[in-house]
């Protein structure tokens, strides 16, 4: 009961602590929000490309783009966005970006119409946006530092694949904005990098010392997320600068479904296995191979059928992350000790799959916020689920001190002899031989111990027995080994100066009261001598029983003393 009671004291700890971290992590969320995505927005308007269109003529009379069709109902194809009108310098002292989401597409050429009628255009090579690519995954493109203004921007989008939109989250930042955003998002994500290797170090640390496979599958959850990171923050193009951007959308892909997946494999070595049994074990199997799989297949084949590839991977991913609901109920009901970690460490990444899927589908608008709220998740994921971890190794630590208790009394228990609480024989030995220096060995037998038996009975025989193997225990100085050694035969070893008088044994026994007041007396052999070995012990008793048998023979309650070169 004790037990359990401290189990969710600690529990409650636990959470609270994860849910102080949660609560710092979405806090500060706001003022990420701020810095990521710097800048003032851009209403952007849409024209499909129809070939043999002209870009000058398209910006400088913008009136046929669409500007009330949300962007993902023209399907995929070759697009112009352009954007309203701006009226504001790029100079050397204030000099403009233009930041965009970067997305899937062929191609992207930016035009940019200044007032005194001049047109810039800057296209992309066969690696895409990734030149430009910021942290945040921002396609950031400086607008070339003129006297004229700058009138309005058109984008050329060459074989989008459109999936959330053909242009999205177009802003104009100065390149103040853009410093303080790209500096805001490499704190978040260093912060996060130094994050997952610590506990990636520290976890594979504690698995070298506990051997259990859910660290290695936690350790395999947060590397995956990390790498996910590296790659969807753009930090690969940065690392990687000859990739292509498309190349680095698609291992994206593979990436965050490979996360989904260990962090399913990871649950599920974690919780206890009932939790997993039957249907839902095969189920999260699926949902891992499903998203896995089709987050491979769209790394091998985009943009091949990539609009119901898309469609796939995001209902796999909310398949997956449904997969939570059971297991709590499970937890719940199978009364897991880990319930209220796992709802935590779980319940983010649950919110941002349902958030994407909500975004993907077109319900939600698209937002760089809910576009990378998966890392954000997964961050809360893996911090709850390091203290999910030691709150593991708790539970573990009180498992091992439960036993060390039992084995302890356990071998009481085996020590014991169960009449008089007094060590048994081989108790007895086992801690005599190897003594070190000269021991006093007494052997005390009570007499006539049958006409005992036969007056009061075997019970009271026994009874007998309890009270003297109590006075031989009260009579000793600290460290003798008092044991029972036969039906009523006695041992005492102890160190030989130690001040022991046989015959002060034998008055307090003559004196105690004893069942209906019978007379109990013993008779006590003795002998001296070292105790290395189990011949000496041998030795030693063989000559303190002969010393017995001598105080039996010359009457009773009395002791002799033998020598032990008397052997
Ligand atoms: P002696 O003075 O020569 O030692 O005579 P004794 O009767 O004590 O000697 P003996 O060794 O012949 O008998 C010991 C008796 O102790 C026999 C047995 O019934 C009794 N006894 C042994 N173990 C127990 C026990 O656990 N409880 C009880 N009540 N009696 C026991
Ligand atoms: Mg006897
Ligand atoms: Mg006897």
């Amino acid at each position: 009961m004790r037990r359990v009671a401290f189990g969710m004291l600690g529990g409650l700890k636990n959470c609270l602590l994860a849910l102080a971290a949660c609560t710092l992590l979405w806090c500060g969320a706001p003022a990420w929000a701020q810095a990521g995505v710097a800048g003032k927005p851009l209403r952007v308007c849409v024209l499909r490309d129809t070939g043999g269109m002209d870009a000058a003529a398209l910006i400088r009379r913008p009136g046929r783009f669409d500007c009330t069709t949300p962007q993902h109902q023209f399907g995929p194809g070759s697009y112009w966005a352009v954007s309203e009108d701006i009226d504001q310098r790029s100079r050397s002292r204030a000099p403009l970006n233009v930041r965009i989401a970067s997305l899937w597409q062929q191609g992207l050429t930016l035009h940019v119409l200044y007032s005194d009628g001049s047109i810039h255009s800057q296209g992309t090579d066969a690696r895409g946006v990734t030149p430009y690519i910021q942290l945040g995954a921002i396609v950031e493109q400086p607008l070339p530092r003129l006297q004229a203004r700058v009138v309005r921007l058109m984008w050329h989008v060459e074989g989008a694949s459109n999936l959330r939109g053909i242009l999205l989250g177009a802003r104009l930042s100065t390149g103040q904005q853009s410093e303080h955003a790209n500096l805001s998002m490499a704190a978040l994500y260093a912060g996060f990098a130094g994050l997952a290797i610590a506990l990636i170090i520290y976890n594979l640390a504690l698995w070298g010392a506990l051997r259990h496979r859910f660290q290695l599958y936690y350790c395999m959850m947060v590397g995956l997320l990390l790498a996910y990171t590296f790659s969807s923050s753009g930090a690969l193009a940065w690392a990687w600068p000859d990739i292509a951007n498309n190349t680095r959308l698609r291992i994206n892909y593979l990436l965050v479904g490979s996360t989904g997946t260990a962090a399913l494999v990871f649950a599920r070595s974690f919780f206890e296995e009932r939790i997993f049994a039957g249907w839902l074990g095969r189920y999260a199997t699926w949902v891992g191979v499903a998203v896995t799989g089709i987050g491979l297949f769209y790394f091998l084949t985009a943009p091949f059928a990539i609009q119901a590839v898309d469609l796939a991977f995001t209902c796999a991913f909310v398949a997956l992350a449904a997969a939570v609901v059971p297991v709590l109920w499970r937890a719940w009901r199978l009364r897991s000790n880990y319930l209220w970690l796992f709802a935590i460490a779980w319940g983010a990444p649950l919110l941002t799959s349902v958030l994407r899927a909500l975004a993907n589908i077109h319900i939600l608008p698209w937002s760089f916020w809910i576009d990378n709220s998966t890392i954000l998740a997964m961050i809360v994921e893996a911090i709850v689920s390091s203290l999910a971890v030691a709150y593991r190794i708790r539970l573990l630590r009180d498992e091992r001190d439960d036993a060390i208790e039992r084995e302890v009394m356990m071998r009481r228990l085996a020590d014991t002899d169960p009449l008089t609480g007094l060590l048994n024989r081989r108790a007895f030995l086992h801690q005599a031989i190897g003594r070190i220096g000269e021991q006093l060995l007494l052997i005390i037998d009570l007499d006539h111990f049958k006409r005992v038996n036969e007056t009061l009975g075997h019970d009271g025989g026994d009874e007998v027995l309890r009270v003297f193997a109590r006075m031989l225990r009260t009579s000793v100085p600290q460290g003798t080994l008092v044991a029972r050694i036969g039906g009523e035969e006695f041992a005492i070893l102890t160190p030989a100066e130690a001040p022991i008088e046989p015959e002060a044994l034998l008055v307090r026994l003559r004196q105690m009261r004893m069942p209906f007041d019978v007379q109990v007396t013993a008779s006590i052999g003795t002998c001296r001598g070292t105790l290395a070995s189990e011949v000496d012990w041998k030795a030693l008793y063989r000559v303190a029983d002969a010393a017995l048998f001598e105080a039996k023979s010359a009457g009773r309650d009395r002791v002799r003393h033998a020598l032990r070169d008397a052997a």
